[in-house]
């Protein structure tokens, strides 16, 4: 059995004191055990980025992008290997773990060109002979704490950005699947990057109030559930420091009656159990304009019905098993709740053995104000509300607690255009059912889904690794002397 470790100061570290099982999903066999640090070992950990910092801070930014860069090729010659230790702990099939991969790196591919993100503005002659100019400088150590839906890529919206300008980097990331973070970690050692810069300490709420609480820990990313999600923010910014925590999400598609109904089932199909439904963009609920419910319906029922479930190492599985035995009961726990007509009933033909199974899942005319449809779920259940216009369903969107991502299909244009304009929504897709920002963009969503106000990588990425500050200067001659008490203006 494996022991996964912490990775301190450019080495593995830590000592099995407290640890945690972790599983492959797809058979229920516990196959390893993962440490959880105690607060001297996130302790140790900060010490190791907090010594790291000063020299990475200075490293000049070519510098800085020239191990970004090694780090993106051996990235991208390990991926097969990152996505294979992924599936065995998440459950999630082998194309799905080397998609993530991607998606993560083309986000260090966007840090690559930080010298290009970290210009700042000049202003010459603000006054006579008095220029200004813009600066942006890191914060110090940061840390990233991440879900277990996407233990390769969210950890990567974070650290290439914040690396990129300057901070060193302490990750907490999900317990549940932990091994890729210490292969990631070794490819950084390899890529050149200095010890100490890049850390990984393994852990669980102990780990989590310890980097909150931390005085040197200067800012707190976090990807998770919105309760845990809402408390890093509140135990974050209490502490002094600055905090994104993007939280849960129930991501609905509005389908117009002009929408091609064949393009519809495939992409709510394709979004809706993707990854078993364990993505914060997943489709968990379908609003079906009247009149085209019932076609709608029976065409996602075919294709669901077609869905090969197996394991994720099994290059004919297109799904894959959920995280946990825990996981799987409470996702299927709403099936008993009786809400809606089950379609397609997930729990039946299901593989042999003791994997944490559950199938696709549809439910038709799930009531709007049922529990199915108010809250999230994160397996795969796909929900069909009925809706008699476009307003009744914008409505929908807009009162839910939620505002991560969403959808709408048509062929009209003008419908598009408004719904863009009125869905009080984070991340929206016109025809595309998972609109996931590109890593130039940022992502992130509104309300109970985002406690902060940025978002991560893109632009505003490098925003919250950094802070502003402003030059204003003049070369002073003889002519420049004089006493004068009056509030500086312009001359
Ligand atoms: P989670 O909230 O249970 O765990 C997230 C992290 O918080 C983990 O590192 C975990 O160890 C830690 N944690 C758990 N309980 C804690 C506690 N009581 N105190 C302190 N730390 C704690 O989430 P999860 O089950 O790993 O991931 C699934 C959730 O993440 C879903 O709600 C999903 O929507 C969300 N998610 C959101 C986004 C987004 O971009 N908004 C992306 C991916 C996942």
């Amino acid at each position: 059995m494996k022991h996964v470790t912490h990775w301190i100061d450019g080495a593995p570290a830590g000592t099995p004191e407290r640890t945690a099982p972790i599983f492959n999903p797809a058979t229920g066999a516990e196959t390893g055990r993962v440490f959880l640090a105690d607060v001297a070992q996130v302790d140790e950990a900060v010490a190791a980025a907090a010594r790291a910092f000063p020299a990475w801070r200075d490293a000049s930014l070519v510098k800085r992008a020239q191990v970004l860069f090694r780090f993106r090729e051996l990235l991208a010659a390990h991926k097969d290997e990152i996505a294979a230790l992924i599936s065995a702990e998440h459950g999630k099939v082998h194309s799905d773990a080397l998609g993530e991969v991607s998606r993560g790196q083309e986000v260090v591919e966007f840090a690559c060109g930080i010298p290009h993100l970290l210009k700042g503005g000049f202003s010459e002659n603000v006054s006579t002979n008095v220029d200004s100019f813009s600066i942006r400088q890191p914060l110090g150590v940061v840390a990233g704490i991440t879900p277990f839906n996407f233990p390769a890529m969210v950890p990567m919206w974070m650290f290439p950005v914040a690396l990129a300008c300057g901070n060193t980097f302490v990750l907490k990331p999900s317990e549940k699947d932990p091994s890729a973070s210490l292969l990631i970690a070794d490819l950084w050692r390899r890529a050149g990057l200095p010890d100490g810069v890049f850390n990984v300490v393994q852990g669980d709420k102990v780990a989590v109030d310890r980097l909150l609480s931390h005085p040197d820990v200067k800012a707190v990313s976090f990807v998770g559930s919105t309760p845990i999600a809402r408390y890093v923010y509140e135990t974050g910014t209490a502490h002094g420091k600055r905090v994104q925590a993007l939280g849960g999400a129930k991501n609905h598609m509005l389908v117009l009656p002009d929408a091609d109904l064949d393009l519809v089932a495939d992409s709510a199909v394709s979004a809706g159990f993707g990854s078993a439904g364990e993505r914060c963009m997943a489709i968990s609920v379908v609003l079906a304009v009247d009149p085209i419910g019932d076609q709608l319906v029976e065409k996602i029922a075919e294709r669901t019905r077609a869905i090969r479930i197996g394991p994720g190492d099994d290059p004919a599985s297109e799904m894959g098993a959920l995280v946990t035995r825990e996981h799987r009961d409470k996702v299927a726990s709403y099936l008993d709740l009786g809400e809606g007509k089950l379609v397609v009933d997930g729990r039946e033909n299901l593989p042999d053995g003791d994997g944490f199974w559950l199938g696709p899942t549809v439910l038709d005319h799930v009531p709007a104000n049922s529990r199915v449809h108010r809250e999230e779920i994160f397996g795969p259940v796909l929900s069909i509300v009925r809706v008699s216009s476009y307003e009744e369903g914008l409505n929908l969107i807009n009162t839910g607690e939620y505002g991560n991502g969403t959808a709408i299909f048509t062929n009209d244009g003008g419908a598009a255009r408004r719904f863009q304009n009125e869905v009080e929504v984070g991340m929206v897709g016109v025809n595309v059912p998972i609109p996931v920002p590109m890593a130039f963009y940022s992502f992130g969503g509104w309300k109970a889904s985002l406690f902060g106000d940025t978002h991560v990588h893109g632009v505003e990425g490098v925003h919250f690794y950094t802070r502003g500050k402003v030059i204003t200067s003049r070369w002073l001659d003889p002519s420049h002397g004089g006493v004068n008490l009056g509030f500086p203006t312009n001359r």
